[in-house]
């Protein structure tokens, strides 16, 4: 097999051999290539990263996500042992403060089994850093979480990072499925978007609604993204528990092109720097949970600011300020308003809740 120098060429040397990939294939690729994938290579994170999220905006973050833990676990009737899973927990920034702050809850740090569920090797050690004063599992995938109790889930930005698919409609009338191309047949050809008839099996995932859109809509689907959340809705009927999951994205499925990459807090093109800039696209809340109903209680999904408020987040943070000094108040009321303002994260961030249904106590989840 040949070498490859980066990432490009190994895309480009499969685009030649087996022809244009979806999008999908494309950012798998890119973020989790096994020698030159983003999440394989490095800490994507904080100041000097790529992007900064939640968690390392602020501790209130984590604190009130904690709080909300210890209340679903305390209304599941206090279990003696659950699994308290969070999914792509980056640099374990939320799942300390989340302990943290359930230090108080009487018997929930018993009962709780710490599982991770990442794939970056990089972030994985810096999570060993964070999480050093607690016994961790790790996973690759979700079918090596333990199933013989209850669970906790949560996920902050874990679903965007997963694969999506892009469709466009033709001036036809027909739907086509956008793929990854190459420019011209050269040695030095860049990659391009194209479209390639939309396959049978990839035709459900449009909405009947949506069919009839003009000529150039797109619209984003991710079958990968609703497999991962119909295994946990399954896990949630079966164990017991609950699942919070926070993402950007939009409550209702929509039109729109929303890939993106970020390279250093700047947009840059998804086609140019393969594996050194994080690939994201919003999440479409309402396909995420689509037919899980019938499983689980789901409720949302809502926005961040609200979920956060009705939560009592700005009481927290007046309490924090009465004990810190005015200039540390003022960064924590600035990490807050980054938070909750609609014009920040706290609209077009979404909060989503899965719960058990039926065969258990029911659970009535603090802020929804
Ligand atoms: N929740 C963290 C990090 C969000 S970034 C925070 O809010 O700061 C996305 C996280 O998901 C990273 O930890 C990344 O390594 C992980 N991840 C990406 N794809 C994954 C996959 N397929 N399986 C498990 N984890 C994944």
């Amino acid at each position: 097999m040949a070498a490859f120098h980066d990432l490009e060429q190994v895309i480009k040397a499969s685009i030649r051999q087996n022809g244009p990939m979806d999008v999908g294939s494309y950012m798998s690729l890119c973020l989790s290539h096994p020698e030159y994938g983003y999440y394989m290579k490095q800490d994507p994170f904080g100041k000097s990263g790529d992007f900064v999220t939640a968690p390392e905006v602020s501790q209130l973050f984590g604190e009130m996500l904690g709080a909300w833990c210890a209340d679903i676990w305390m209304q599941m009737g206090a279990p003696e042992r659950f699994m308290f899973l969070e999914c792509g927990p980056g640099r374990g920034t939320l799942m300390a403060d989340m302990m943290r702050s359930t230090r108080m809850a009487k018997g929930f740090h018993a009962a709780a089994e710490l599982h991770l569920l990442e794939i970056s090797p990089a972030l994985k050690a810096k999570q060993k850093e964070t999480l050093a004063d607690y016994k961790v599992e790790w996973h690759a995938g979700l079918d090596t979480v333990p199933d013989d109790a209850p669970m906790i889930v949560i996920g902050n930005e874990f679903f965007d990072a997963l694969p999506f698919r892009s469709f466009q409609k033709q001036s036809d009338g027909q739907w086509a499925e956008r793929v990854v191309a190459l420019e011209g047949g050269g040695e030095q050809a860049g990659l391009c978007f194209g479209l390639r008839p939309l396959g049978v099996e990839m035709e459900g995932y449009i909405p009947f609604h949506l069919k009839g859109a003009q000529a150039g809509s797109i619209f984003e689907a991710a079958p990968v993204r609703q497999n991962v959340m119909r295994q946990i809705a399954e896990r949630i009927k079966s164990q017991n528990g609950a699942a919070l999951f926070l993402d950007y994205g939009h409550a209702q499925s929509g039109l729109g092109d929303s890939f993106q990459a970020l390279k250093g807090h700047k947009y840059v093109d998804v086609l140019k720097f393969c594996g050194d800039a994080d690939l994201t696209s919003h999440v479409d809340f309402e396909g995420l949970v689509q037919g899980l109903d019938r499983l689980v209680d789901v409720r949302g999904a809502v926005e961040q600011g609200a979920f956060l408020c009705a939560l009592g987040i700005e009481v927290r943070m007046q309490m924090l300020a009465q004990k810190i000094s005015e200039q540390e108040a003022f960064a924590l009321q600035k990490g807050l308003q980054r938070l909750i303002a609609s014009d920040q994260m706290g609209a077009l961030f979404k909060v989503v809740y899965m719960g058990a249904l039926d065969g258990h106590r029911k659970i009535e989840p603090c802020g929804f």
